[in-house]
């Protein structure tokens, strides 16, 4: 859907949740796969570096080893974007004998333009496409990857009035722009925390459904088969309130109903809350690391120098200010977070503590 389609169809047929407005833009945008580099609208991690898709990779051997290497198994990547991360995992995980042979590779991915790049970036690797998790067979262990994937689902997001919480709405106005509204009765049970629900009036919370879901649907899965997922996005490690939906365009920020669909809508990961559903899906839910912290637990530094000691020039300074720029605390080491998922009896995984 264009992008002036989504604000007619508000428009004409009355105001949606967030949520409903999130997922048609995200969907929207995403069907024109331009959004990456420096032509695009942001830069994400395996695109600044080949080591942070190496380094998952290896994070990937280690947990097929601890899976005791089955014979099958399915290596599942949601929103794969250009490709780069699954391309960069299997080169470095195919040092492990056995790894490659073993592997199903499905990419979870619902931009067609998408799945054509990613088809040229791993052409000798004969993906299978999914519009859902769920289209990925539930018959062996299942390791999953997802880089700034959950950033990307849509949120409802409520408002705190004198009467409880109302869910936030898109609505149109009379000179065809778009508006928040709120719903006119409060919500009887909103999905919060409930340390959030008691959040003054005029505060805004939000939850994402679609994630929360994803999770129990992995406790079916890993309490079935075995397996685990690696998650990396943005988000704080305490659930709180406050407004994260946030528009870009160009690498600057923009206005979030400005223009859906030709803008990267975002909001952050609710960490906390997913590791809450986890303990109720009888999951293991390794608490979140700062990425910075993640990439030097699993060697990023070493990583870097060796590379760069083969490199000349240009393509060793790209290196070392891609790691830095990977781990400094300014840039993205510390927004973001690396968080896992296992069954409940899996022995500690790379970069990760007992909690
Ligand atoms: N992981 C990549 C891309 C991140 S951008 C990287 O790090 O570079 C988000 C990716 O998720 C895009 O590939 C987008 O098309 C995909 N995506 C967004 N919402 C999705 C959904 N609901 N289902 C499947 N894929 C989705």
């Amino acid at each position: 859907m264009a992008q002036n389609q989504i604000a007619q169809l508000i428009s004409s047929q009355g105001p949606v949740s967030v949520e409903r407005f999130m997922q048609m833009a995200v969907e929207a945008y995403y069907a024109q796969g331009t959004a990456f580099g420096r032509s695009g609208d942001f830069v994400t991690a395996p695109e600044i570096s080949q080591v942070f898709g190496e380094l998952i990779g290896g994070w990937c051997a280690v947990m097929w080893t601890g899976l005791g290497k089955p014979a099958t198994f399915h290596l599942v990547e949601l929103g794969p974007g250009r490709g780069t991360l699954m391309a960069d995992l299997l080169r470095a995980a195919g040092h492990l004998p056995g790894f490659l042979q073993a592997a199903r590779l499905h990419l979870v991915e619902t931009s067609r333009r998408l799945r054509d790049r990613q088809g040229s970036a791993l052409k000798n690797f004969e993906p299978s496409w999914h519009a859902h998790l769920d289209g990925v067979p539930d018959d062996a262990p299942l390791i999953l990857v997802a880089n700034e994937f959950l950033d990307a689902l849509p949120i409802r997001q409520f408002v705190k009035q004198e009467d409880g919480w109302h869910e936030r709405l898109v609505a149109g106005t009379p000179a065809g722009d778009l508006e928040f509204q709120t719903a006119m009765e409060p919500e009887t049970a909103p999905p919060l925390a409930p340390h959030v629900l008691t959040a003054p009036t005029g505060s805004i919370a939000e939850a994402c459904p679609q994630a929360l879901k994803l999770v129990d649907r992995l406790g079916d899965r890993f309490n079935k088969n075995g397996g685990a997922a690696l998650f990396i996005d943005y988000g704080p490690l305490e659930s709180g309130p406050g407004d994260s939906l946030q528009a870009v365009k160009g690498h600057s920020f923009a206005k979030v109903l400005d223009e859906p669909g030709s803008t990267d809508l975002t909001a952050h990961v609710d960490f906390a809350a997913l590791a809450r559903r986890a303990r109720k899906a009888k999951l293991k839910a390794w608490e979140a690391v700062p990425q910075g912290v993640w990439l030097q637990r699993l060697g990023i530094l070493e990583r870097t120098r060796q590379l760069a000691a083969q490199a000349k020039g240009k393509q060793r300074s790209l290196l070392v200010s891609g790691t830095r720029r990977l781990i400094d605390p300014q840039e993205m080491g510390t927004l973001f977070k690396v968080f896992a998922l296992t069954p409940l009896a899996c022995s500690i995984p790379p970069g990760f503590e007992v909690t």
